[in-house]
């Protein structure tokens, strides 16, 4: 069913409206929300890849979170901003616009349920920016939202031992890491025979660049013809299944901490005096 890797009971869509008024401490609930994209991942991968990663790290986070933390997954979002990959098929891409309002009234529709703490667990490269300022937008509408974007691969895991420092420095689209945890999640869709090395040019500017990655907007077809933006052959599944666990653990404990965290945000009447006075002290920057 609709449920994917995470574990049924830990589903918010599986839970019918009369349970979800009910629950308990709903303040301090955690609501995960993984989102993905369906973009060309070269030849040797499926579209779905970022969505599958997001929504296979949740579920395998929350399968290993105590069950006296409370926390659910909501289905993921399966279509974000791809245009750096549109001219390859099957890239569905909606534009940054349109990515921005579904997290608003996602978000919006969160709030009005009685959560007041939502994740985002972002698998796609091309929308962090999309996250934040949503989250932000949040913030802005409610003084009592904790809104937290992060990337489902900032989080303490084993990817970087097994990869060239190439790879580390360079690789940024369906390379190492993405086709070893693919290995781990969706075998069947994976096919190394398929598997080609690209890497982008070194770009031409040590100021602008020190680390050589490209300082310009690019799209995927500026770097060649297969879509792939680093080196996926040395991926195995062994490896995808530590990085999995390895990001699981890391995930669930950060959930767990998001659960605990008491965040105090200064309330918009003491913000509006202070501003009109001319003290505009801002304790979250
Ligand atoms: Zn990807």
């Amino acid at each position: 069913m609709l449920h994917g890797y995470t574990p049924p009971h830990r589903f918010l869509p599986y839970l019918s409206w009369t349970q979800i008024a009910e629950l308990p401490d709903k303040e301090n609930t955690v609501i995960v929300l993984p989102t993905g994209a369906t973009e060309q991942h070269g030849p040797h991968l499926p579209c779905a890849v970022d969505t599958v990663i997001c929504s296979g790290v949740v579920g395998h986070a929350l399968a290993r979170l105590p069950a006296n933390i409370p926390a659910f997954a909501m289905a993921p979002i399966t279509y974000g901003k791809s245009e750096e990959h549109l001219h390859f098929p099957g890239t569905i891409t909606l534009t940054g616009e349109t990515l921005l309002a579904t997290m608003n009234e996602i978000g919006e529709s969160v709030y009005r349920a009685g959560f007041r703490k939502l994740l985002i667990v972002n698998g796609h490269g091309g929308q962090p920016q999309v996250m934040e300022m949503s989250a932000r937008e949040m913030r802005l509408r409610h003084g009592d939202f904790v809104v937290v974007p992060h990337s489902t691969w900032r989080m303490p895991n084993v990817a970087g031992q097994y990869m060239s420092e190439q790879e580390k420095k360079l690789a940024m689209h369906a390379g190492h890491g993405e086709t070893a945890i693919m290995l781990a999640l969706a075998p069947d869709t994976v096919r190394m025979q398929h598997a080609v090395t690209n890497y982008p040019p070194q770009f031409p500017s040590k100021l602008l660049s020190p680390d050589g990655r490209p300082a310009c907007a690019w799209t995927a077809r500026d770097f060649g013809p297969s879509g792939v933006i680093g080196d996926p052959l040395p991926a195995t599944a062994e490896q995808g299944h530590a990085i999995l666990e390895s990001l699981a653990i890391s995930w669930a404990a950060a959930i767990a901490e998001l659960h605990h965290l008491r965040w105090a945000a200064r309330n918009e009447s003491t913000w509006s005096r202070a501003h009109h006075s001319g003290h505009v002290q801002n304790s979250l920057a």
